[in-house]
């Protein structure tokens, strides 16, 4: 059976090395035929004298500069040089000149969009782990997957976790979807103390070990409102059917209740190369040297409500669901930007929340947008949001 070709954009990033490890655990049955990173140019050229793929690209011309450079000192002249494409435009012609079955979406934020766009309109599955794409264009890329005929495969464990659960029965029996979360790091900080955490604190995520733009996102549980909003669109659900448990050890991964009552859920240790092979071998089960569940070890799983009073994105997202149209896409874009801020020391935990809603609120929301006016919210957004960034800072200094 000839291999699935698989192209992996983010490849330098924590899904996208868990994706490599992946592949190389199934070297029969996947390869990577394609390689995307912004600048880490270092890590690319190990990936690629690991895995020989036909295409890369750096976003940052510096770094695909030093990239070539290293390449061409690296193969003989007669050897296979991939080839090399730099820059965000350059990022679109790799996946639409490079021939693969599915695209890992493992880019960070709305700059993994246009590819994602490009992946479906040449007629590749995608493996999504960028939510931020599919939050600011649900219909448009859902609409893209049917047109084409392709699918959206969830890479987040959490709708792994659903997407899995929904093989229990068919859609009109599904009552509701229950999306854990693990809390994050605040989940028993007070009000009062969260005026004052850190960078460092809001980076020591309790169970997953992921980028820094999705670590802070699981500390302001912003989060969770985007998965919300992800679940809205991959499964096609009304937001009265999505619900949120706090769950800190993250071992269910979410959870499918059923009209006659039953609730069919995904459990294991936490371990992104669980969802991200699913979504590559689907619908197929293959080994995976992972560690076993030992129920008796974690002796008891806890649950309990978000507290959307200390942390209002949960609360946002179903605002935004409400609103339609370009909402989420401002939503995404501010909350970017404010994070973006948050790293950086320029803006205390909390202003980070109190920054996008303040977007939101200035936003005219355009219905059935189509993608113009999609870049366009989303630019407005960025914008819109340095500028209250600039007035918070005022205020706060
Ligand atoms: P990381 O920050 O670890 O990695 C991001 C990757 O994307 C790196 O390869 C980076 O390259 C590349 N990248 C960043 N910005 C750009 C850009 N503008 N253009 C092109 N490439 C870029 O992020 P994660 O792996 O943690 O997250 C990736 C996505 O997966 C996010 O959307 C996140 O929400 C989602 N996700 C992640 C989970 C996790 O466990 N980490 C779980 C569920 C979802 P470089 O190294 O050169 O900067
Ligand atoms: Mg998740």
């Amino acid at each position: 059976m000839a291999k699935k070709r698989v192209l992996l954009l983010g490849s330098t990033g924590s899904i996208g090395e868990n994706t490599d490890r992946v592949v190389q655990n199934l070297a029969e049955e996947l390869e990577l035929v394609g390689l995307a990173a912004h600048s880490s140019w270092e890590r690319l050229l190990e990936q690629i004298a690991s895995h020989h793929p036909e295409a890369v690209a750096l976003v940052d011309p510096e770094a695909a500069g030093k990239l070539r450079a290293a390449l061409e000192n690296a193969y003989d002249k007669a050897g296979a040089l991939p080839r090399i494409y730099e820059g965000e435009e350059g990022l679109v012609e790799l996946v639409r000149e490079t021939e693969a079955d599915v695209l890992v979406a493992a880019i960070s934020g709305a700059a993994g969009l246009p590819a994602n766009i490009a992946a479906l309109e040449t007629g590749k599955d995608l493996a999504l782990a960028n939510k931020e794409s599919l939050v600011m264009s649900g219909s448009i890329l859902t609409r893209l997957a049917r047109e084409n005929d392709r699918r959206i495969l969830p890479v987040d464990s959490e709708h792994s976790a659903i997407f899995q659960s929904l093989e229990a029965g068919s859609r009109e029996e599904v009552e509701r979807v229950i999306l854990t979360a693990s809390g994050g790091p605040f989940r028993q900080t007070s009000a009062e103390e969260l005026e004052k955490v850190t960078r460092q604190d809001a980076l020591n995520h309790p169970t997953w070990e992921m980028g820094e733009k999705i670590t802070i996102d699981s500390a302001t549980l912003m989060n969770k409102a985007l998965e919300i909003i992800e679940a809205r669109w991959l499964f096609d659900l009304p937001p009265e059917q999505i619900e949120v448990v706090v769950h800190p050890q993250s071992i269910i991964h979410s959870l499918v209740e059923y009209r006659d009552g039953s609730t069919i859920c995904q459990l294991g240790p936490p371990d992104m190369r669980v969802p991200i092979q699913y979504a590559l071998t689907y619908p197929r089960r293959l080994p995976l040297p992972t560690e076993q569940l030992s129920l008796p070890e974690l002796g008891q799983l806890t649950f309990e409500s978000p507290d959307t009073g200390r942390f209002p994105a949960l609360r946002l997202a179903y605002e935004v669901l409400e609103q339609g149209g370009t909402a989420a896409t401002v939503f995404n874009a501010a909350n970017e930007v404010a994070v973006a801020a948050f790293l950086k020391e320029e803006i205390p935990f909390l202003s980070i929340l109190k920054v996008v809603e303040t977007c939101l609120k200035m936003h005219n929301v355009v219905d059935n947008p189509d993608l113009k006016n999609i870049f366009a919210a989303d630019e407005w957004a960025r914008l819109e949001t340095e500028k209250i960034l600039t007035l918070e800072c005022k205020e706060s200094s």
